[in-house]
């Protein structure tokens, strides 16, 4: 308990003394990914001991941006900050829930979440009277001389109302670069510098900074507004500039289209099941910007639900900010685990104290081999950088601090982990030569097989392949076919006549897969679906004629195809020559599995001949969804991975992402599998 309480006492003080140098100084000491993962960690101890629980707490007050330097007035509204959720179903569920509890149907408004400084415009009978900063939610500092040089703020407004208005002060991107080359201490982007610049002492050299205001919400004395969407309307008309990149959703499209259209807005409107694929648009789209955003900022429409839901002391409950995440993070390097491939490749895999990059926790990272641990001179115990690089693949980017009991760099073992014999370096990586007798390289054999890049047998996932090799039933992959699973696996628990029945149905439904598949689903390094299709597609239609080249050791032929090289030809005929991968081999033609590519002699009519099709979003029928790319290439299509100005036609199932928007914009034909089903004659 006492190790607790001093945990939580040093991120009390850390997260004080980094809100210092963020809000007041405008040079934070770390950055946000550090200061969100210790105030998430706070927020945390503090739910599970709540006996330890302080008003002064920064989880419970807001960051406070008061300095010396200006007076200080009292907010006359709560300026408060936002509650953060970090993933799309956090967002959605807490959509769900405040829906379940409107009172008259739920309008959101998602908006982007302006990266400036918070400040509340306070107008009296039309005049802008005060510009005060967020300070404490409470009290916050004047800076009203300074803002006022920001010229898109109206000094006045159209009619003599008492409003406050609070908006983001931001610097654009452009702007923030060429301005920033000619500082003597430069900032470390646009937030910083327009934070700093609204705290100069002189208003004249804020006047030269050309600061930006998006104006968000407004709270009048008189005559509030009933929803959101009529606030930004009239901010508008008052002549603020407002964010126009938001989106309205309700329960159905239409309903949202109609509150746009009647509040006069034009912006993006959808129902619930949108919001997903918008959230996914917004984070791409973000970096092609003029200005900096950490996040978008989910908003209830309806002034008098908000009212209704209320406040903490720290947020309101009626909007929730997701946050876009660092792609990057800081943490431990727990230990490196060495794992066996298939092929026999053994590559060593970080752990890591769990982290969040980019909108997901990350525990293992590949090392790819010892090479790249050499170049990061990469220890135990180190801390370590971490990334997603472009936001999806995990890697370590470099140490940052040696660990305190220096362990020097890490070694890869001698002896494979799996069956202890000797390992053997090729070129960069090290393998297990044990191919036929390593349990790792046996169940990774295995698993691809069965897998959705192998054979795609259905109801046959990796915990199967496991009890039945455990089992002693399964030691390479053609026992697949010969196994008697009622035999193996009835008295197992958790294999009901029910399951055992899919999975024999799921194995003699494979045997219909086509050769190039099954030629796959071998496993030989370097033989994906393009390789298959080079090798089919150059008349080595059948194994035997493959086989026969391997045996020849026929390099040339190999090399004679486009885009195989030396290598690739090597290893091929190597692993073709290989004699457990011929008896493998042998062993599945025996079971009936195709081992040539039928010429397609069908009558199927070529009515998508010149068409380039695209796919995106999920299928009833089609599952993996590339099955219904192969109906229309079989029907003389083209298929591509993404949609650009020749696409013809986007197929779209629920679910569909960036590829529809895309669609849509170039006015491409987009098309529904019942439609496509239609078209196919069924
Ligand atoms: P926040 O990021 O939690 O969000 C609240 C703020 O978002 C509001 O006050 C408002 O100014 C702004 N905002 C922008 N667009 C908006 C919109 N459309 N609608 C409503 N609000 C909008 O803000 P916070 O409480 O100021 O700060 C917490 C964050 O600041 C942390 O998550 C961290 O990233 C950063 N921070 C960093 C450090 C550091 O040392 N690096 C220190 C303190 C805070």
């Amino acid at each position: 308990m006492e190790k607790i309480e001093r945990e939580i006492e040093q991120l009390r003080k850390e997260l004080e003394t980094y809100q210092r140098a963020y809000y007041v100084d405008s040079r934070p000491l770390v950055d946000d990914s550090v200061y969100d993962r210790k105030f998430d960690r706070l927020l945390e101890l503090e739910r599970r001991y709540p006996g330890f629980a302080s008003p002064t707490s920064p989880t419970v007050r807001v960051g406070s941006d008061i300095s010396g330097d200006f007076p200080e007035v009292e907010h006359t509204i709560a300026v408060l900050s936002l509650d953060k959720a970090y993933t799309e179903e956090e967002l959605l569920s807490w959509i769900g829930k405040l829906e379940k509890n409107a009172p008259d149907g739920l309008g959101i408004i998602i908006e982007e979440k302006i990266d400036g400084v918070s400040i509340v415009l306070y107008y009296e009978n039309g005049v802008l009277r005060r510009a005060v900063t967020r300070g404490n939610g409470v009290v916050g500092n004047d800076v009203s001389a300074n803002v006022k040089t920001i010229p898109t703020i109206p000094l006045t407004l159209p009619e003599a109302v008492t409003v406050a208005v609070r908006g983001e002060i931001h610097l654009p991107k452009a702007e923030f670069e060429t301005l920033n080359r000619t500082l003597e201490t430069p900032y470390a982007n646009p937030r910083n510098l327009a934070s700093g610049t609204l705290r100069r002492i002189k208003s004249s050299e804020v006047a030269r900074i050309p600061l930006r205001i998006f104006a968000y919400e407004g709270f009048w004395n008189t005559d509030q507004p009933t929803t959101h969407l009529e606030v930004l309307a009239k901010l508008k008309a008052y002549g603020f500039t407002i964010n126009e990149h938001f989106a309205y959703f309700t329960k159905n499209a239409i309903d949202a289209g109609d509150a746009l259209e009647a509040a006069g807005l034009k912006a993006v409107s959808g129902s619930w099941e949108e919001i997903g694929p918008f959230i996914r648009e917004q984070t791409e789209r973000r970096a092609a910007l003029a200005y900096e955003i950490d996040g978008l900022v989910a908003k209830v429409d309806s002034i008098a639900y908000r009212e209704t839901l209320g406040y903490t002391g720290h947020h309101p409950r009626w909007a929730l900010a997701y946050k876009f995440e660092s792609p990057q993070a800081v943490t431990t390097l727990l230990g490196i685990d060495v794992q066996v491939g298939r092929t026999g490749r053994v590559t060593p895999v970080a752990r890591v104290r769990p982290a969040r990059v980019a909108g997901s926790t990350i525990g293992n990272i590949t090392l790819h081999n010892q090479e790249y641990i050499n170049g990061l001179e990469l220890g135990i115990g180190d801390l370590v950088e971490i990334s997603r690089r472009g936001d999806v693949i995990p890697a370590v980017e470099r140490v940052i601090e040696k660990a305190e009991e220096n362990t020097g760099v890490w070694r890869m073992p001698s002896r494979c982990p799996s069956c202890d014999t000797p390992l053997e370096e090729r070129g960069a990586h090290t393998f297990c030569p044990n191919g036929r007798n390593c349990p790792a390289q046996i169940l990774g054999r295995i698993e691809f097989f069965v897998s959705k890049e192998g054979m795609d047998i259905e109801n046959f996932g990796p915990s199967t392949v496991k009890d039945l090799v455990d089992l002693g039933a399964l030691g390479d992959i053609q026992d697949i076919y010969s196994i008697d699973y009622e035999e193996i696996l009835s008295d197992r628990p958790g294999y009901g006549p029910k399951k055992i029945a899919l999975i024999k149905e799921g194995v003699e439904e494979s045997k219909n897969r086509p050769f190039r598949q099954v030629l796959m689903a071998l496993g030989i390094p370097e033989l994906g679906k393009k390789g298959a299709d080079l090798l089919i597609a150059s008349g080595l239609d059948s194994i035997d004629k493959l086989l026969a080249v391997a045996e020849r050791e026929d390099v040339e032929t190999l090399l004679s195809i486009d885009r195989i090289g030396e290598k690739i030809a090597r290893l091929y005929i190597d692993a073709l020559n290989d004699r457990d991968m011929r008896t493998r081999i042998e062993a599945l033609r025996s079971a009936g599995l195709s081992m040539e590519e039928k010429i397609e002699t069908s009558t199927v009519k070529q009515i998508f001949a010149g068409q380039t099709w695209c796919i995106t979003g999920t299928f009833e029928r089609f599952k993996p969804r590339d099955l219904a790319l192969r109906e229309v290439e079989k029907r003389g299509g083209k298929t591509t991975g993404g949609v650009t100005r020749s696409t013809t036609v986007l197929l779209a199932g629920p679910g569909a992402g960036s590829k529809l928007a895309k669609a849509r914009e170039l006015g491409i034909r987009i098309i529904d599998e019942a439609e496509f089903l239609q078209m196919l004659g069924e």
